[in-house]
């Protein structure tokens, strides 16, 4: 199929395509505004080789009934020549482009990032019936102008019901997706909120040591390796999220939050490190109260 590609200041339905935001698998994602509302808008294009009309209109419908501060609005779906989804603009960048020029965040940070991204998950995975992401990565992932975190690409997802009948295009990334998302011989790839658990917990390795589990050598050496100030709880949390048996993992967000909010719990042997992470703490808490939080 020959790729239709929108030039700056040309328009698709409603929409004058400013910028180019990004180009993935699927087609490339504008900066467009809907110039009757003096309001930008991400415009994503569908490309229909690689997706039926039914697979389209399901993912637009259910993006359209998500209602999460981290998840993108939907404004609307429609077809000039090729498949447009149209929503919330968010301003900022990739959480991949943040780690590379910023290098990794302290433990607190990571911690509040892993909170709010299980709290999406949380959201996802109790929709009737579930949604899994299944494409979970940092590149997915939009760290907003107030740092906040916004989740983008809904092109995996995959409610649950419909799991079986995805086989074959299922979203995975090397280093983020889970091992039973991949192939094995004679079984089906599947993918489940367990899955999702998994990625979450490389991502938040990539946060907290600035080691990218999606590039080489794409091994997850402890994270004490990388900095020793990281407490036992943090590690014991990434660890049993990216454990290869999904049984092994957290079955369900709460139960990883629930660890990372008690990972002080479990010490790390030795005492400077304990030290060192207690002087972190105190620093970190004179400067939050500092700016009055
Ligand atoms: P792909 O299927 O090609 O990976 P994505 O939906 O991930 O498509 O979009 C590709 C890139 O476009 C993202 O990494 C992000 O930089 C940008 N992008 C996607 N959606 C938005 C949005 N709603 N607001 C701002 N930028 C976006
Ligand atoms: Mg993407």
């Amino acid at each position: 199929m020959k790729k239709r590609e929108l030039e700056e200041g040309k328009m698709a339905g409603k929409y004058r395509v400013l910028d180019t935001l990004g180009e993935g698998g699927e087609g490339r994602v504008y900066l467009a505004e809907d110039e009757s509302l003096s309001r930008k808008v991400a415009l994503k294009c569908i490309r229909q080789a690689e997706k039926t009309e039914e697979e389209i209109r399901r993912e637009a419908a259910f993006l359209r009934d998500l209602r999460h501060p981290m998840l993108p609005v939907v404004y609307e779906l429609f077809y000039e020549d090729d498949w447009y989804l149209a929503m919330e603009y968010i301003e900022g960048e990739t959480l991949q482009h943040y780690l590379e020029s910023h290098g990794r965040v302290e433990e607190a940070q990571g911690c509040a990032w892993a909170d709010a991204l299980l709290d999406v998950l949380c959201y996802l995975h109790k929709r009737k019936p579930p949604v899994i992401y299944r494409d979970l990565k940092p590149d997915n992932i939009m760290v907003c102008r107030d740092g906040m975190l916004k989740l983008v690409d809904f092109g995996g997802a995959a409610l649950k019901s419909y799991g079986e009948r995805c086989v074959g295009r299922m979203a995975a990334t090397v280093g983020y997706a889970a091992p039973e998302q991949w192939t094995g011989k004679g079984q089906n790839p599947r993918a489940d909120e367990r899955s999702d658990l998994y990625a979450f917990g490389k991502i938040l390795y990539y946060m907290v040591t600035g080691a990218d589990p999606g590039k080489p050598p794409y091994t997850a050496l402890s994270i004490a390796h990388y900095n020793p100030l990281l407490s036992a709880g943090l590690e014991r949390v990434i660890r049993r999220c990216i454990e290869e048996e999904p049984e092994a993992r957290y079955q369900v967000a709460e139960e990883a939050g629930r660890d990372l909010h008690r990972r002080d719990l479990w010490k790390r042997k030795g005492t400077a490190g304990g030290f060192l992470r207690h002087v972190e703490k105190q620093v970190y808490l004179t400067q939050k109260i500092g700016v009055g939080l």
